[in-house]
């Protein structure tokens, strides 16, 4: 699943291809994504001067002077750039068309992902509006997690996968940065101290901001491809997510693996409290 790493990298890449320009046609093949495909709203996209792309959790706002449209990955999601067309496969739902007569080309097996049109203040649309705060660039990401964590019984696991605590912590990069900051997965989100949330901050921050750069080399060889590769999901160098059974690289007893709120977790028993 696309993370909030692919997601950045992602905008980025897009960015480099329509801020500043115009799209000039919407190709649309298959309306039944996430939510239907609605071509009469997001026609407000045509030939606009894209103002600048951003990114909230994990959907990618490109922001025109009539208003903003969402881009959302969901669980299978790609964006290719093309610079010569190809032939359509199966799963490529929709194309943007810029005044360059580049392709951007949506890909999405599984149907999950969206586009749709959020108007002049996305930020107040519904999909928007109850999200918590991004965890890049944000120094007070640590104090933030400790204040909400009072009263709060799930475990902290779950508490920092919750898009409205703070969006972008999915399981992978909740697994390494409680592993990287000495945390049970399992311990209750109020029995974390402030001094362990702001550990935990800066491992979730270091985490997600190494995957960046690992996309951003993809990137690299991604954006002077004219072939139109896609931009992917990337390898990273995990300590514990995917390694149950496996040595833990602190103290080389086995990484454990179970099942917490219905997902797969991974854990050091013998370094994490
Ligand atoms: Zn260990």
């Amino acid at each position: 699943m696309p993370e909030l790493p692919e997601v950045e990298v992602t905008k980025r890449s897009l960015k480099s291809h329509l801020q500043g320009r115009q799209i000039e046609r919407i190709n649309v093949r298959e309306k039944r994504l996430r939510w239907p495909l609605n071509l009469n709203q997001l026609n407000h996209l045509l030939n606009q001067d894209i103002l600048s792309l951003s990114r909230r959790g994990k959907y990618i706002l490109i922001n025109s002077e009539r208003g903003t449209a969402l881009i959302h990955l969901g669980m299978s999601g790609s964006i290719g750039i093309l610079k010569n067309d190809r032939p359509i496969k199966k799963h490529d739902h929709f194309d943007l068309v810029t005044d360059n007569k580049v392709i951007i080309r949506f890909t999405d097996p599984r149907r999950f992902g969206s586009f749709i049109w959020a108007g002049k203040n996305p930020e107040k649309h519904k999909l928007l509006k109850n999200l918590g705060p991004e965890p890049l660039n944000n120094d007070q990401l640590g104090l933030h997690l400790h204040n909400l964590s009072k009263g709060r019984k799930t475990s902290v696991k779950a508490f920092i996968m919750n898009a409205n605590i703070v969006v972008g912590v999915g399981n992978i990069y909740a697994s390494e940065s409680l592993f990287i900051s000495g945390i049970h997965p399992k311990r209750r989100a109020n029995a974390v101290s402030k001094n362990r949330y702001l550990k935990l901050a800066t491992a979730i921050q270091n985490t997600l901001e190494k995957s960046i750069n690992m996309g951003g080399t993809t990137l690299r060889d991604f954006t002077y491809s004219d072939a139109g590769q896609k931009v992917g999901y990337f390898k990273q160098e995990l300590n514990v997510y995917g390694r149950g059974g496996s040595q833990c690289s602190k103290c080389e007893q086995p990484i454990k693996s179970v099942l917490l709120s219905g997902r797969s977790s991974f854990y050091c028993s013998n370094c994490q409290h």
